[in-house]
Parts: structure tokens; sequence; C-alpha cells
């Protein structure tokens, strides 16, 4: 895994390095996943890099380890959270106008409720 480093003013570096609290779900040495403060759905988490990336928009092929453990600790917390199978929504919003307001890649869980399609 490529080593982690944090962008001074990015909310989500600060919450990796416990400078903002947040309700943590997951940690290990390269990810961490926590409750969003604004939850759209009965589960909704966010799962991170430690590592600053940006945007999905961002990544290159040495990151391919690293977006692949994402998804990984998506599936484990979606069983801890018993929506593994009821069904959960996984969402990554790269820039403006898919709707990314914090500029380090994240995750969406999101599961206990129905979704519909088109998101909208
Ligand atoms: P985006 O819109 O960039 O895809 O998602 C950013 C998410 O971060 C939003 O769902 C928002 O509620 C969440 N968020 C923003 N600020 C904070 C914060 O300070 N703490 C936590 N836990 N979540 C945050
Ligand atoms: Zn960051």
């Amino acid at each position: 895994m490529s080593p982690v480093h944090f962008e001074d003013k990015c909310l989500f570096c600060k919450i990796i390095q416990k400078k903002i609290p947040s309700k943590i779900v997951y940690e290990d040495e390269s990810a961490l996943a926590f409750e969003d403060i604004s939850p759209q759905a009965p589960v909704h988490l966010l799962i991170i890099p430690k590592t600053h990336i940006p945007r999905l928009a961002d990544i290159n092929a040495g990151d391919e380890k690293q977006l692949a453990h994402l998804f990984t600790i998506v599936r484990k917390l979606a069983e801890e959270k018993n929506i593994l199978e009821s069904g959960f929504r996984t969402v990554i919003n790269s820039g403006e106008e898919a709707g990314q307001t914090v500029f380090h890649l994240h995750v969406h869980l999101m599961g206990g409720r129905a979704f519909h399609w088109p998101p909208g």
C-alpha cells in the first residue's frame, strides 16, 4: 500500500487524524469507516482511504489495491449492519456536478430502507 499522506485543509484527513471527532466503525492502517453526520438512510457509513485522494477522477493504477480494500470493508460492514442480504447501496460522487462536497475520496454505504432508481 502507498504511504499515507494528509492534506492540511481536508475535513476527512482531519477525521483520520482524530482532530475532528467522528463515530468510527472500522479502522486499519490504510482505511477508515465512520458514520455520516447527516445520514440519508438508517445505515449510512463513509469508507475512506487514509491517504488523501481528492476524487475518484484522481485515482491511478497504483491505487488498485487500496480501492479493492475499500470494497472489502464495505462488504464486511454491510454484513455487520445486517444489510448484506436485504440490499445496500454504494455511491461515490466524483466532482461538483455529481454532488461531491468533500474532496477526499469516499464510498457511501447506505442501507436499511428501499432505494429508487434513477437516483436523481
Ligand atoms: P459527498 O457529498 O462529498 O459525496 O459526501 C460527503 C458526505 O460527508 C455527506 O454525506 C456529509 O453528510 C458528510 N459529512 C460532511 N461533513 C462531515 C463531518 O464533519 N463528519 C461526518 N461524519 N460526515 C460529514
Ligand atoms: Zn483528505
